[in-house]
């Protein structure tokens, strides 16, 4: 359906949905399209999309201006919509947007209508170019029915990321810790400014950006100096899920058996600096947290056999004082 010079897909929408925005529930219709509608939810969770021209893409229900579905960025606005299932290019008039809903009957709507207005300034679709969708899991790669036939028979997915962190040395609480920043889903600065909790989303280090996860963890100075001050490999700006995959090819042999675990202590350690500065206006400096790394993972070590050990001490004694 995503592909607009289908003759196929131009069949179902005319046959189905004439009158109506894709997705919209029918009154008749076949027993396969049944069928195959109920695979919308899938595919779209599947798939985030570049839009050109919008046409085949689900303002509310796609993933393509942010992380996540503006429905459930925007929960409260999107109770308020009037069609549920509207394109993003419908969702345009004369190069502004206008979005259908019925009146406000909420502050918080009316502060998520705000937000959303913010997100939308500035994005422009280009109706000379065909939308574009992708593969969540595997950015890299277009969306095909291929890939969906080995995912389901691959029955779960497989994140060298995920498993990397949960077969480190680190506590619990700390395993999910860094789990939860992998995925994005750390409650950093943009995550609450998005949610109306805060008024701002700037770094609380001063820099002069946004704080997200990515930011927090590989981007701001501050981060970028106690990587370097470690003296490990260390891309700047790059995703968490790469400290944990891709950076493994450019370290040493010894480290390999301890690097996961190394990877929590910094996370867990710049998190715990920045709490410090959110809530109590405390600023360690960075060889404050290069000893709070050396610290932690010290202590971590008990839980590491011989070898690992050893590893982890060499590491330790090579930072500074
Ligand atoms: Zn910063």
């Amino acid at each position: 359906m995503s592909n607009q010079n289908s003759s196929w897909a131009a069949w179902v929408k005319k046959a189905h949905y004439s009158n109506k925005d894709f997705g919209d529930s029918l009154k008749k219709t076949s027993a396969i399209w049944k069928q195959i509608s109920s695979y919308i939810a899938l595919y779209r969770d599947l798939t985030s999309v570049n839009v050109g021209g919008g046409d085949t893409v689900s303002f509310w229900h796609d993933t393509w201006l942010t992380k996540g579905t503006l429905s459930s960025l925007f929960p409260a606005l999107f109770s308020h919509a009037l069609r549920l299932n509207i394109s993003v290019r419908d969702c345009v008039n004369n190069g502004l947007w206008e979005i259908p809903l019925r009146y406000l009957t909420s502050a918080r709507a009316t502060c998520e209508l705000h937000d959303l207005t913010l997100m939308l300034n500035g994005c422009h679709l280009s109706p000379d170019t065909s939308d574009l969708r992708i593969w969540r899991l595997d950015h890299s790669q277009p969306f095909s029915v291929r890939g969906v036939y080995q995912l389901t028979n691959f029955g779960g997915i497989l994140d060298n990321a995920s498993m990397a962190v949960w077969q480190s040395f680190a506590p619990k609480k700390c395993k999910f810790f860094a789990w939860l920043m992998i995925k994005g889903r750390i409650k950093v600065r943009t995550t609450l400014h998005l949610q109306g909790v805060i008024d701002s989303d700037a770094c609380p280090f001063e820099c002069g950006n946004s704080e997200s996860v990515r930011h927090l963890a590989t981007s701001c100075p501050r981060a970028i100096h106690i990587w370097q001050s470690l003296g490990l490999p260390f891309q700047a700006g790059c995703d968490v899920h790469d400290i944990f995959t891709s950076v493994k090819d450019l370290i040493p042999s010894a480290w390999l058996h301890v690097w996961d675990t190394v990877a929590v202590t910094i996370l867990w350690n710049l998190w715990l600096g920045r709490n410090r500065k959110v809530f109590d206006n405390i600023r360690y400096t960075v060889p404050m947290v290069v000893q709070q790394c050396r610290d932690t993972l010290k202590l971590w070590t008990v839980r590491m056999t011989k070898m690992e050990k050893q590893a982890a001490q060499l590491l330790i004694e090579s930072w500074p004082d």
